[in-house]
C-alpha cells in the first residue's frame, strides 16, 4: 500500500464519522509497534514525528526508517510532522517526503500565527499533502515545549473561524480542555464549544493530548467532528512497561531484542485499543 496524503486520510475519516489515530514514533521499535497494530486492525494511521526525536535521531533519518518498515506494510500510512515551530523545518519535512505537516504558531500573536501557517498551507495544497494549524494554547508539555495550565484556554469560536478561513489549513487543532502529557485529574472536554466550532468552521478538528482522556469522552468528541486524535504519552508508557516487564525478571534481561521486543508488543496492544476506540479499524479497505 502506498503512502496516503494526510488531507485525503483525514477527509475520509471526517466524512465517515471516525478518527485517524496519529501515533508518535520515537525509534525503530515504536515505528514497528504502530505499523503492526495498523496491519492487525486493517486501519489507516498516521505516524507522527515530533520535535524530540527530530532533535535526537533526525527528521530525514526517521522518514527513512519508516520507509524501510513500510516495505512490508499493506495498510494506508501517512507520515506527519508534529508541532513544528519553524517554517524552514516544515519545508524540510515536505522535501523529505512527509504527507502531512503541522505548524504550531500558538505561542505567536494571532497575525503571525496566521501568516506562517498560511504559507505552510499554501505549499501543502500545491503538493497535495495535508496541513494542520493550531489556534488556542493546549496545556501541558510536549516535545520539551511547556504551556502552563494557567496559560491554556478554550479556543473561542470567533478566533477558530477567522484562523481557519485566513490560513486555509486542512485540519485544525483547537484547545477544548485536553492537555499534553499525563492528567492530574480527569479532563472534562468542552463539548459545547467543540460543537459550536465544528458548526462554524466546517473543517476536521484535531484533538491533541489524547492520552488519558476517558473513552466515552473520546467517542463523543469524534461524533462532534474530531477526525484526528494524537496519542503519545500512553504509548510511551506501554512501551516502557513492556521493557520493565523484562528488566530484573528475565535471565536474558540484557538481551535488547527481548526487552525492546516486549516493549513493542505492549505498545502494539495499546495502539490497537486506540484504533478500535477511534472507529478506524477495518477502514483500510476504503483507500
Ligand atoms: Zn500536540
Amino acid at each position: 500500500m502506498p503512502y496516503v496524503s494526510g488531507k485525503k486520510m483525514i477527509k475520509h475519516a471526517w466524512e465517515n464519522g471516525y478518527a485517524i489515530g496519529a501515533f508518535s514514533a520515537h525509534n525503530a521499535e515504536t515505528i514497528r509497534a504502530i505499523l503492526l497494530a495498523a496491519e492487525q486492525e486493517q486501519a489507516p494511521i498516521m505516524i507522527q514525528i515530533g520535535q524530540r526525536v527530530i532533535n535526537t535521531l533526525g527528521l530525514q533519518q526517521m522518514k527513512d526508517m519508516v520507509d524501510t518498515f513500510m516495505a512490508e506494510c499493506s495498510v494506508p500510512v501517512c507520515i506527519h510532522l508534529d508541532h513544528s515551530r519553524s517554517f524552514e523545518q516544515t519545508m524540510q519535512a515536505v522535501r523529505a517526503g512527509f504527507h502531512s505537516v503541522m505548524f504550531d504558531g500558538s505561542h505567536l500573536s494571532f497575525d503571525e500565527n496566521v501568516r506562517i501557517t498560511r504559507a505552510v498551507a499554501e505549499v501543502s495544497h500545491a503538493l497535495g499533502i495535508g496541513s494542520e494549524g493550531e489556534i488556542g494554547k493546549i496545556g501541558g508539555t510536549e516535545d520539551d515545549i511547556s504551556v502552563d495550565e494557567k496559560d491554556a484556554f478554550i479556543t473561542s469560536c470567533d478566533e477558530a473561524l477567522a484562523f481557519a478561513k485566513q490560513t486555509t489549513v486542512d485540519y485544525l487543532a483547537i484547545s477544548v480542555g485536553t492537555a499534553h502529557g499525563m492528567y492530574r485529574q480527569e479532563p472534562k472536554l468542552a463539548f459545547e464549544r467543540l460543537k459550536e466550532i465544528r458548526d462554524m468552521v466546517k473543517k476536521p478538528i484535531v484533538l491533541h493530548g489524547g492520552s488519558g482522556v476517558p473513552d466515552e469522552q473520546v467517542r463523543k468528541a469524534i461524533a462532534l467532528g474530531v477526525a484526528k486524535v494524537n496519542v503519545d504519552t500512553e504509548l510511551r508508557q506501554a512501551f516502557t512497561e513492556g521493557v520493565l516487564d523484562v528488566l530484573g525478571k528475565d535471565p536474558d534481561e540484557y538481551t535488547l531484542a527481548i526487552s525492546l521486543g516486549r516493549g513493542t508488543e505492549f505498545m502494539q496492544q495499546r495502539v490497537q485499543e486506540k484504533i478500535r476506540l477511534f472507529g478506524s479499524s477495518g477502514k483500510a479497505a476504503d483507500f
